[in-house]
């Protein structure tokens, strides 16, 4: 094929040769040669030498009758052609011929072929010939040599001479025109069909030849016909396809002239790509339907041919047109990404963003941690972008990046100082602060601090989330808050596997990135209420956080490297440390927050919460009195729990409506007259007193005192700059805001707790007690009826919520009061006989706790002997069926509780008389307390009117 192709090729240099000899015609004639070529061809090219000499013997028609009269017609048709190129030897003369070896193709009729000439004894007779005019020449394909293949021969083809080469010709050849000689190129133009009858001399290799000529055949033998169509369509369709063949067709065409059935075959078999033994099948066939049939099966070979490299070229178009385009498309994308500054999935500028965070940091990062990361790194450029495997890498690289490795906050050993924040923040706590200032002594005889946990429990608003803030802000350590009440998923606390779509770091980890330190104070909210897990337990994966032994290794799901939290401060808060999970609690320092007592809430009013409501607000000092009278009554009346948050929202109710009032009247006071207002300053705030000005216009914006000057119309022109200095002068001037206890209500509304004592003096069968509760102590009353009466009648009824505890506190308190009249009164059957009810309000209020068996002991002695208890008396503890006492929990809330429901006299086990010996002075003030381990100690307390 590639040699057909340069064949080719030479034949267009050989044309250019020639050009000046071209002659511009019209459309062809030939309804053939329009068929192959189609019509769109602008103009065509013939060589008018060629063309006398082309259409010789090709008609069968003609051919017949140059056979019948002799060579006449030929002798016309050279005349013509010679009116242009007058030729003296005709090609029909032409006997002897000097034979010109081809080796890869034979020669067609009517094509070009350039042919190198090595032989120079054959070049030089090649020269002679056409010096003498008569330039023809037999052109022979070179047989193959036995067991060689093509190129061979070629090697061969200058070596052979005489015989040997005559032996190796075929015999039919191609009567070839020497168009041109140029060095040793010969330009041949194939005539006519010849063969080879003998050898003249050796030599050059000279051959006596025979001129054949087709068979006669009949032009409208319909097969024929068919034949020939069909090797003309196919020749179309591959003519279609390929360009190249489209202008050797044209030329063909224009030197052929006219084409007929053996012109056809001949021009197919010849720019087939068919090997050299098939061509010279075709050449030596003289049957045209034969060669017809020759060539048709070369074209369609051809046409399959052309149909697989087409077929190869769209492929490989497709392909690279797609690979542009993807090629373009990423460009554009990437383009775009930049422009939104999401560059994303460039790999290399995300690596570059996590060294670029690495770096500052990477002495302190541990050597475990940095292996992981550059392994992760190098991963990355190794995955598909848009692969899910990539965005896990690229998150989870992130996240490595971007924890405080090593990275510690300058920690404040200063006690001092320390104290001093302490104190600026919360009033009293001072367990707590003592405990915090200790930890900052202990780090600063040490050098480094250690980290610790610390719990505060207590009832809701008593500070315990603030103090944690406040320490952090005393030691220098960053803070962060996280709350685990109903927290039931091990992940939230350890982490996510990797594997996970949507996987997380714990908290921790979390917490340690947002802070970037390693050294924060974390502030772990309501660890009493962590939930239970269904698939592993929370409460281990925080001892596992926690727990000091432990948390220097700490290894979070998700990131798989561990991490460090042994210089992490943990303060944990919680209302009931019984309900926080024992092992944690083991490792936890609790301080307990009771609550406050009046006293307390005082100060915390006036000096904490007034002053930050009062800035929040944007209330200036000067504006506004709250009275102590006016706090007491709030604290006394509304606020009786033992947190301060339900005071805090009262104290920001009534500045709320304090800054209201200011506004309204500053309001009034810009058009209406400041005179009634510095009345107002005298008298306390009467929120309807100024509120009736209706002002209209600029002018009327004068106030009282410069009435007279507004009204004369000489001074109209007073500035509006004047004006608004008049008014923001008297702005300044707003009286003040007082609030009392008298007008309290106006602000706060009725209040809502009037008094936890029910009775001024417990009446018989009814008896106070002291509870805790998660919100802090409180006083309750335990009664106790008389239901029915009757021999044998003796029961119990219980009502009032009890819990299991104190159900059989209950019963037990049955038996040992019965057991108690009995020694008091042997004739006493009252509980024998009776049927009592034991009822503890509230009702709707569940209550339960081992603290209410004295309470409940004194309540059935008092009904049974008809006897009240002595006043303001109050008592707690659990009672044995040997009526031992044995100790409760919240001493300071019970005490609390006590006072504020003026209680006198509390009796206490005496296994707590330490916990009250600790209670601050102010806590125990006035009271009088009994500790007793024995009823009969309470006994006497209760019912000896001497006591
Ligand atoms: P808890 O966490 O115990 O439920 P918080 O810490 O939220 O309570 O406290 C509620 C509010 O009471 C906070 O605004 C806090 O500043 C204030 N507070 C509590 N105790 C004190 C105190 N001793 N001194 C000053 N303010 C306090």
């Amino acid at each position: 094929m590639l040699k057909t192709l340069t064949a080719r090729c030479s034949s267009h240099v050989a044309f250019g040769a020639h050009a000046r000899r071209y002659v511009h015609v019209g459309e062809p004639a030939s309804p053939l040669l329009r068929r192959i070529i189609g019509q769109n061809k602008r103009g065509l090219y013939i060589i008018r030498r060629f063309c006398s000499d082309s259409t010789d013997g090709t008609d069968p028609d003609d051919a017949s009758a140059r056979v019948k009269s002799g060579d006449g017609d030929e002798a016309a048709e050279s005349k013509s052609s010679s009116a242009i190129v007058p030729t003296l030897v005709r090609p029909e003369d032409c006997l002897t011929v000097v034979a010109l070896p081809l080796s890869h193709r034979p020669l067609f009729p009517g094509f070009y072929m350039p042919v190198y000439v090595k032989d120079p004894k054959l070049l030089a007779a090649l020269i002679e010939s056409r010096k003498r005019q008569a330039p023809y020449a037999g052109a022979f394909l070179l047989k193959d040599e036995e067991g060689t293949e093509g190129s061979d021969s070629e090697k061969n083809i200058y070596d052979l001479k005489g015989k040997d080469l005559f032996n190796r010709l075929h015999e039919v050849g191609t009567l070839a025109q020497i168009t041109s000689i140029q060095g040793d190129q010969v330009v041949l133009i194939g005539h006519r069909r010849l063969q080879i009858t003998e050898m003249v001399s050796e030599d050059p290799l000279t051959v006596k030849v025979d001129h054949l000529k087709e068979i006669p055949y009949d032009k409208d033998d319909d097969i024929l016909k068919a034949t020939s169509f069909e090797v003309i369509s196919t020749l179309r369709d591959v003519l279609k396809t390929s360009p190249l063949w489209r202008d050797h067709a044209q030329t063909y065409i224009q030197h052929v002239g006219d084409f007929t059935y053996p012109r056809v075959a001949d021009f197919g078999a010849a720019i087939s790509g068919a090997n050299k033994q098939q061509c010279q099948q075709v050449l030596e066939e003289l049957d045209v339907h034969k060669r017809l049939k020759l060539t048709l099966e070369l074209v369609k070979k051809e046409m399959e041919i052309s149909k697989i490299q087409e077929s190869i070229a769209k492929a490989i178009e497709e392909k690279i047109s797609g690979e542009q385009r993807r090629y373009l498309l990423n460009e554009q994308l990437k383009a775009i990404k930049k422009e939104l500054g999401l560059e994303t999935d460039d790999k290399t500028a995300l690596s570059g963003k996590f060294r670029e965070r690495l770096d500052p940091k990477k002495e302190k990062i541990p050597a475990h941690v940095l292996q992981v990361i550059e392994e992760e790194l190098t991963k990355l450029q190794l995955l598909e972008a848009s692969s899910s495997e990539f965005n896990v890498t690229r998150n989870y690289l992130d996240w490595l990046t971007a924890l405080p490795w090593g990275e510690y906050s300058d920690e404040n050993f200063d006690v001092l100082r320390a104290q001093e924040i302490l104190d600026e923040d919360h009033y009293g706590l001072t367990d707590v602060k003592e405990r915090i200032l200790e930890f900052i002594a202990v780090g600063k005889l040490r050098g480094t601090s250690q980290g610790k946990i610390v719990c505060l429990s207590g009832p809701p608003g008593v500070g315990k989330t603030s103090i944690g803030r406040s320490i952090a802000r005393a030691l220098n350590r960053k803070f962060y808050r996280f709350s685990v009440g109903g927290l039931s998923d091990v992940a939230e606390i350890k982490g996510h596997r990797r594997t996970y779509i949507g996987a997380m770091p714990g908290k921790m980890v979390q917490c340690l990135k947002s802070v970037g330190t390693a050294n924060p104070l974390v502030l772990i909210d309501e660890i009493d209420k962590l939930g239970r897990g269904h698939a592993g337990d929370p409460a281990s994966a925080m001892l596992e956080l926690l727990d000091p032994e432990q948390n220097a290794n700490f290894l979070d799901h998700y990131l798989d490297v561990p991490i460090d939290l042994s210089k992490v401060l943990f303060v944990c808060t919680a209302n009931v440390i019984e309900n926080i999970p024992n092992p944690l609690l083991d490792r936890m320092e609790v301080i307990s927050i009771a609550g406050y007592i009046t006293d307390e809430k005082m100060h915390i009013a006036r000096d904490y919460l007034e002053k930050a409501t009062r800035d929040t607000c944007g209330i200036k000092p000067e504006q506004v009195e709250v009275t102590d009278s006016a706090l007491l009554a709030l604290i006394e009346n509304y606020c009786r729990e033992a947190g301060v948050r339900n005071l805090q929202k009262q104290i920001e109710k009534i500045y709320r409506k304090i800054a209201l009032q200011l506004v309204r009247q500053g309001g009034n006071m810009e058009p209406a007259n400041v005179g009634t207002q510095v009345q107002l300053d005298e008298d306390k705030v009467d929120s309807g007193s100024s509120s009736n000005e209706s002002v209209v216009g600029a002018e009327a914006s004068e106030n009282a005192a410069e009435a007279e000057i507004v009204d004369s119309p000489a001074n109209q022109d007073v500035t509006l700059e004047d004006e608004k200095n008049e008014t923001s002068e008297a702005a300044k001037k707003v009286e003040k805001v007082l609030v009392d206890s008298s007008n309290l209500v106006d602000f706060v509304g009725k209040p809502v707790f009037h008094a936890e004592r029910i009775y001024e003096r417990t009446p018989v069968g009814v008896v106070m007690g002291l509870a805790w509760t998660a919100m802090g102590g409180s006083t309750l009353y335990i009664e106790t009826s008389q239901v029915e009466q009757g021999e044998g009648k003796g029961s119990l009824n219980l009502t009032g919520q009890l819990g299991d505890v104190m159900k059989e506190s209950a019963q037990i308190a049955h038996t040992v009061a019965r057991a108690i009249l009995l020694e008091k009164d042997p004739e006493n059957q009252f509980f024998a006989n009776t049927k009592i009810h034991l009822h503890v309000p509230a009702g709707a209020t569940p209550k339960d706790g081992p603290s209410a068996g004295c309470t409940m002991i004194t309540s059935m002695l008092s009904l049974a002997m008809n006897k009240p208890v002595n006043k303001d008396l109050a008592m707690t503890g659990e009672v044995t069926l040997t009526r031992k006492i044995l100790p409760i929990g919240g001493v300071k809330e019970k005490t609390i509780a006590a006072r504020r429901s003026e209680v006198k006299t509390i009796v206490f086990p005496s296994a707590n008389r330490r916990d009250f010996d600790e209670l601050a002075g102010n806590v125990k003030e006035g009271l009088d307390v009994h500790f007793v381990d024995d009823y009969s100690q309470i006994y006497a307390l209760a019912f000896d009117e001497s006591q």
